[in-house]
């Protein structure tokens, strides 16, 4: 049998195949242009592919409720022309199972089975890109609730350095996205942030912003491993500064070998690396079958 994803992020799509293996054996990539067009690209791309199954990871907020009547829709985003997007309706004449979930939920997964968190019951996936985002994965099943966390906008304290800074989300003026993403980055140092990596002030506060979230999400969550990806996380040496600074605020609060003594296999990068999104979507249709 065959199986399909779909990755829908904000600037490109990514879908593919894959086969009983789980390995990719084909690949297609399009720019997010408007839905319509985008959609209808990725359904020709599917339609005469004969996969058993469907998964959608999307960037959101999108309706996971089974329930609701906007169930597979994106509905609130600020992305222009995407707001209240029934995405699901353009794959339902392929008539196999789909599964929809985020875009971290989908990379979660992924990562879950098949990456860093294999194994695991209790695995926290967070992508520190464009925007900030966590899947989070308890108990075994991706966590949904009353909607789908947004770990992202978590309030953080402003370092008193960065007071007048103002960055990209339009609701919080101290929300975690709004102070460590990739454009917030960029647009507090006017250089991309692959041209910053011999500013150390700049991983210095960045790992300041991750490691209060990142402490927040361990006596939340209580996570068995925290996994970190997204194009920031490619700086070299970030991962051991937020290490670091998750120890400093736990504060030796939670007495665990994990944290205390192996923080190193606690909060670690992907292993899927680029592929995490597509192999959790793929996942997220063989679940629904
Ligand atoms: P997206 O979130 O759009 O899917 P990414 O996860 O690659 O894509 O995030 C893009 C952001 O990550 C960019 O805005 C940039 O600030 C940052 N970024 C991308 N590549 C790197 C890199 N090699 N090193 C540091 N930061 C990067
Ligand atoms: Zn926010």
């Amino acid at each position: 049998m065959l199986y399909g994803g779909i990755e829908l992020g904000g600037t490109k799509m990514v879908c593919g195949i894959a086969d009983e293996a789980m390995n990719i054996i084909d690949r297609f990539v399009i720019d997010t242009t408007t839905p319509n067009e985008t959609l209808t690209k990725l359904y020709e791309y599917f339609k005469d592919k004969n996969v058993s199954s469907l998964g959608i990871a999307s960037f959101g907020p999108v309706d996971l409720n089974k329930n609701s009547d906007t169930y597979g829709y994106i509905t609130t985003t600020p992305k222009p022309n995407w707001n209240n997007t029934n995405v699901l309706k353009y794959f339902e004449s392929l008539n196999v199972p789909i599964g929809f979930d985020t875009d971290v939920n989908g990379a979660c997964l992924g990562e879950v089975m098949h990456g860093a968190g294999k194994s695991l019951s209790n695995v926290i996936y967070g992508t520190i890109g464009t925007g900030i985002g966590f899947g989070v994965y308890l108990n075994n099943e991706l966590i949904h609730g009353l909607m789908h966390p947004e770990t992202g906008h978590m309030l953080i304290n402003k370092h008193e350095l960065d007071k007048d800074f103002k960055g990209p989300c339009p609701y919080h003026e101290n929300c975690l996205e709004t102070l460590a993403s990739g454009p917030s980055i960029e647009s507090r140092y006017h250089k991309k942030a692959y041209d910053l990596y011999d500013n150390e002030d700049v991983w210095k506060l960045e790992a300041y912003y991750l490691g209060q979230a990142i402490s927040n999400c361990i006596t939340m969550y209580s996570p068995e491993r925290i996994i970190l990806g997204g194009g920031v996380m490619h700086t070299p040496g970030l991962i051991e500064l937020v290490r670091k600074e998750t120890l400093k605020n736990l504060n030796n609060y939670i007495k665990k070998d994990e944290i205390i003594n192996k923080i190193d296999e606690y909060i670690v990068l992907p292993k899927l690396e680029d592929n995490a999104g597509l192999i959790g979507a793929v996942e997220l249709g063989k679940k629904e079958l």
